[in-house]
């Protein structure tokens, strides 16, 4: 495996974002639990913002919890995009693998950052497109192409997001080792209004199931992948390098129990905790530069991202929480996990 780019401090960066309150959230009279501090440090009140909710008495103390980076309910897409992503753009282009996961909740805003709108456009749209921004540059003499694969794993299933069809299998290569979804399609790009239109059409393709806790609960993982293929005359010979960045839309991380799912659906969660609980050990060992001890054969997600993780890869997770003190719960969860992402 390859040395990483000097570039950076550490191989696991952990960023919180915090949605603002939804319109509906302040009809409902939700008030605020959380307060963003600077840019590391985000409190957990016990009592409410609102001075007029006297009705909350202090049962714990504040909590405080500390990140590499901080986004509040006021970060912009495009500085969630240049403090997390920009910064792995330029490794992949120089061949190497990154990351980038969305984590928390169903309705925290994971697809908000990572998809976005047309008009205020995610890390996934804005990453292809500084992608093909060094792509214009005309002094450059090798030949670059990229490409992306969007799919969904759903209960332990893999599914094409952007080719529908039915399930599709893991590959092993025995020589390489490397893994590789087999069937999946692969789309050259060419510009950021197709990439959005793509992720959009392919997130129509999501399984969503209806559950208590969100009528419109993902209950799958979407995974982008983006490879960037460097062809450049070498002597007689062609040298081909490929560098990939995977950027994930992960399930929702709320518990089974919660969401007081029965039969079908608390299968679902099961699934679902099972990768996440596997992501959480491979991403706690990244951290301790234990990769070699990880069990990747835990989950689908883990083994399709097996290089990914156990490499000196440049991985990013940002976690996901909304304000309110409706998700209280959640919310402690959701920045507990983010916490010890980096200390075991
Ligand atoms: P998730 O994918 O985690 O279930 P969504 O991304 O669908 O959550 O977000 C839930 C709702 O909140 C959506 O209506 C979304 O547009 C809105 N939302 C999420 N994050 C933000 C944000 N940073 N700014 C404005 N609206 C947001
Ligand atoms: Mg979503």
């Amino acid at each position: 495996s390859h040395a990483h780019s000097p570039t950076y401090p550490s191989l696991l960066q952990v960023a919180v974002r915090v949605r603002p309150l939804t319109n509906e959230e302040r009809q409902r009279g939700c008030y605020r639990i959380l307060e963003v501090q600077d840019d590391n440090m985000l409190t957990l009140m016990n009592q409410a913002t609102d001075r007029n909710d006297h009705l909350r008495q202090k049962r714990e103390k504040d909590k405080h919890f500390l990140y590499d980076r901080l986004h509040g309910e006021d970060s912009t897409q495009k500085e969630v995009y240049e403090d997390t992503t920009k910064p792995l753009v330029q490794d992949v282009l120089a061949g190497f693998t990154a990351t980038v996961f969305a984590y928390g909740p169903t309705g925290a805003g994971k697809t908000y950052t990572m998809v976005g709108t047309p008009e205020q456009p995610g890390i996934m749209v804005q990453a292809l497109n500084d992608l093909f921004q060094c792509l214009n540059d005309p002094s450059k003499i090798s030949k670059t192409k990229i490409s992306m694969s969007y799919l969904e794993i759903y209960n332990e299933n893999i599914r094409d997001l952007l080719q529908p069809s039915g399930t599709l299998d893991l590959r092993e290569d025995a020589k390489t080792g490397v893994i590789q979804v087999a069937g999946l399609s692969e789309r050259e790009i060419l510009t950021t209004k197709e990439v959005m239109r793509l992720l959009t059409k392919g997130n129509k393709e999501r399984t969503c199931e209806p559950t208590a806790a969100n009528k419109t609960s993902s209950r799958s993982h979407a995974l982008l992948q983006v490879n960037v293929r460097k062809s450049a005359i070498k002597g007689v010979g062609e040298e081909v390098k490929v560098g990939r960045l995977f950027m994930v839309d992960l399930a929702g991380s709320e518990r089974a129990k919660q969401t007081q799912n029965k039969g079908k659906r608390l299968q679902e969660g099961a699934h679902i905790n099972r990768s996440l609980l596997a992501l959480g050990n491979c991403i706690n060992a990244l951290a301790e530069g234990q990769a070699k001890f990880v069990n990747f054969r835990d989950s689908k997600l883990t083994r399709l991202l097996k290089e990914a993780l156990s490499g000196n890869c440049r991985t990013v997770m940002v976690a996901h929480v909304s304000p309110s003190h409706h998700h209280r719960e959640e919310t402690r969860n959701t920045l507990v996990y983010a916490e010890r992402a980096k200390k075991i």
